[in-house]
């Protein structure tokens, strides 16, 4: 094995961090940890797969999950077409291999949401293949080691970069422990900003720490600005003290959540309107702006269209992000103490009113 990989996996061995799916040894647990970490940092990862695995122990117990619990599971981790996508998968294991995973990268990318990324990550890690990892921070690394100038959102370098590892994992015995080397690598030394090359194992042979340009790689591409979508959205309750939401229309990637009504959707008047909140959110293809508005209802309450409902306890549905984030800033005594003024300042200017009225 070259030198530099025999440095990188002492390194690994010696500062990896844990976790709770490394080294376990159930295929299952990796997979759902690696569908987790998709977009998504460790930190947040860990008590969303204790929850999930307890949830769902197995194959067959993520086959048979409903709607509303898979989405209850997965609150607050975004991107839930991946989780939609693994129930998927489940179901075809449990139809097709007795709901067993495949062991090779190359039968695990035919499942729903198994990309070539996370197919390498379970093969290696599971069942020892030698196929290597092409993450964000795995391509990060080997751009400043070998000053590759490549866009790594596209799938060609990325297949570049994986043919040139190859021999390198093929020559080692535990090719999962190498997978994760490299990418621990990105996440805890070779980090975007200020990498700390002095406790780099690649340090001797790394060309960009050798010239000083560690941060010129990889290359920065020019983003597009995302298109904004502006929406106000209503913080309602009834006289029990209920919330109401609505079922998510229109994203494919909300559907099945609850989340507080649009100004522009409800089907009946409300009076004295207060703007209190601006919730912003950042998606992968737009930015949401929501503007939170409090209002009074009518005296007679008309009957809900069914994607409405009243809601005594909002946190048993699935809600979405933005909701969920809404209601605790709501929470805030900073909050509640500007409302309350806002509320008694707009009680007295209406008693003048009424005073200067009948003088
Ligand atoms: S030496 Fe520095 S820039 Fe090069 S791979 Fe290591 S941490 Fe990254």
């Amino acid at each position: 094995m070259p030198p530099w990989c025999l440095r990188l996996l002492e390194w690994y061995y010696h500062a990896r961090r844990e976790m709770p799916w490394r080294g376990h040894p159930d295929a299952y647990a990796v997979w759902v940890s690696e569908i987790m970490l998709q977009q998504t940092q460790v930190n947040t990862v860990r008590p969303y797969f204790e929850r999930f695995l307890q949830l769902f122990p197995d194959v067959f117990a993520l086959a048979s999950a409903t709607d509303e619990a898979l989405l209850k599971a997965w609150e607050g981790l975004g991107y839930y077409t991946r989780v939609r996508n693994l129930r998927k998968a489940a179901q075809q294991l449990v139809a097709e291999n007795k709901g067993r995973l495949p062991q090779t990268a190359r039968e695990l990318k035919n499942l729903p949401g198994i990309g070539a990324y996370t197919a390498a990550a379970i093969a290696s890690i599971c069942f020892n293949e030698c196929e290597p990892v092409v993450d964000g921070n795995v391509a990060r690394v080997f751009a400043r080691r070998n000053l590759l100038s490549d866009d790594f959102s596209k799938e060609a370098p990325r297949r570049n970069l994986a043919n040139w590892l190859r021999p390198f994992i093929s020559a080692c015995a535990a090719p999962g422990d190498f997978n994760q080397a490299m990418m621990e690598l990105g996440a805890l030394i070779c980090t975007p900003r200020h990498p700390v090359c002095p406790q780099c194992p690649l340090r001797s042979e790394c060309k960009a720490a050798e010239t000083m340009r560690q941060e010129d790689y990889p290359v920065a591409l020019k983003r597009k600005a995302l298109p904004e979508r502006k929406h106000e959205v209503l913080l309602l309750r009834n006289a029990k003290g209920e919330l109401l939401l609505t079922q998510h229309q229109g994203e494919r990637l909300l559907d099945g959540f609850w989340e507080l009504p649009r100004r522009d959707l409800l089907s009946f008047p409300i009076r004295r309107l207060q703007k209190c909140y601006i919730h912003k959110q950042t998606f992968s293809h737009f930015r949401q702006i929501l503007t939170v508005f409090t209002a009074e209802l009518p005296d007679e309450l008309p009957s809900l269209p069914p994607d409405f409902q009243w809601c005594a306890a909002p946190e048993k549905l699935p809600i979405t992000t933005a909701t969920r984030k809404i209601l605790m800033q709501m929470q805030s005594p900073h909050l509640q103490n500007h409302l309350t003024e806002r509320a008694s300042g707009s009680k007295t200017s209406q008693a003048a009113k009424k005073r200067k009225s009948t003088r």
